[in-house]
């Protein structure tokens, strides 16, 4: 198998481009989904306070056997745990549910505008990466405003800024406001959770490579220079959603696919969940 490419973050923290992601797995099926994930070659997994399995993934890490430094662990803080009151003790339990002594990666879930709390959260986020305990720290759901926000109130930029992106809603604005402050960009619901995955366009390359459209998908967010991080609970699809190095989308297939864009959220809208 090729080796996974990996990105450097803004603080030199080097992370796979691509990982796995257990949104929506219930945490006894999760130690399962990723010890499949972990023997088919992912190193980077992708959890949250609120899915509730970050115990499932604690289990497969300690049963892999793999060296803690192998492997890039992401988890995010939950709206309701936001604020300096709140957010050091949410990321304590969550370190334990994990069993882990760092996580590579901790991100506030959503801003909840409503609550107006995240400028607050992120300084929380910032000890604690002072403090060795996340190796890197980011936001996920932020949006323009947003980031403008952080960056005139506190100290790191955000290491990533993890956001709903797939073919069919492809976040131009986010993208550009990204790579102009060196804030890398992650696709969650990088397949649009399967939405996309019979659009002509995408049938039509995947044919004519001999691979799935969901490889086409993630060959896509790759070659766009995306992090990218697809979920699956069947172990044909964790291995086959690994399994794009074999080929390469040409100049015309990307522009096939980047024609795609039609503003689909499969997921809540940030301006609105709180
Ligand atoms: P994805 O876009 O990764 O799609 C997952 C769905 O696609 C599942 O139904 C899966 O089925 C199916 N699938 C996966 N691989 C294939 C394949 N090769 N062929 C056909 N179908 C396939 O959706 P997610 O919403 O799970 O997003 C990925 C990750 O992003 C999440 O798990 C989570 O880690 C993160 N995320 C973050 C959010 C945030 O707010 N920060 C919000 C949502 C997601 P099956 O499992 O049955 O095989």
């Amino acid at each position: 198998m090729t080796a996974i490419p990996n990105v450097t973050l803004n603080n030199g923290v080097v992370m796979p481009q691509l990982g796995f992601g257990v949104f929506q797995v219930p945490d006894e099926e999760t130690t399962a989904a990723v010890a499949s994930a972990l023997e088919a070659g992912y190193r980077s997994i992708d959890t949250a306070a609120i899915y509730g399995n970050e115990r499932g993934v604690g289990k497969a890490l300690a049963a892999s056997g793999l060296p803690r430094e192998d492997l890039f662990i992401t988890t995010k803080l939950w709206n309701d745990d936001q604020g300096k009151d709140k957010a050091l003790a949410a990321f304590d339990a969550s370190l334990d549910k994990l069993g882990l002594d760092y996580v590579d990666l901790y991100l506030i879930h959503w801003p909840a505008p409503a609550r107006d709390l995240y400028v607050e959260t992120y300084g929380v986020l910032e000890k604690i990466l002072a403090s060795g305990r996340a190796r890197a720290v980011g936001v996920s759901n932020f949006r323009v405003p947003d980031l403008r926000r952080l960056q005139q109130h506190t100290g790191v930029t955000p290491a990533v800024n993890q956001i709903e992106l797939h073919p069919a809603l492809q976040q131009h604005e986010l993208r550009a406001f990204h790579a102009e402050h060196g804030i890398a960009t992650e696709a969650w619901s990088p397949l649009a959770q399967g939405a996309v995955l019979q659009d002509g366009p995408i049938v039509e390359i995947a044919g004519s490579h001999g691979v799935s459209p969901a490889q086409v998908v993630v060959r896509w967010h790759l070659q766009s220079g995306t992090i990218v991080i697809p979920k699956s609970v069947t172990p044909e699809r964790i291995r086959q959603n690994l399994d794009v190095f074999g080929f390469e989308l040409s100049d015309t297939e990307m522009t096939a696919v980047a024609g795609l864009d039609r503003g689909l959220r499969t997921g809540p809208n940030p301006d609105t969940l709180n």
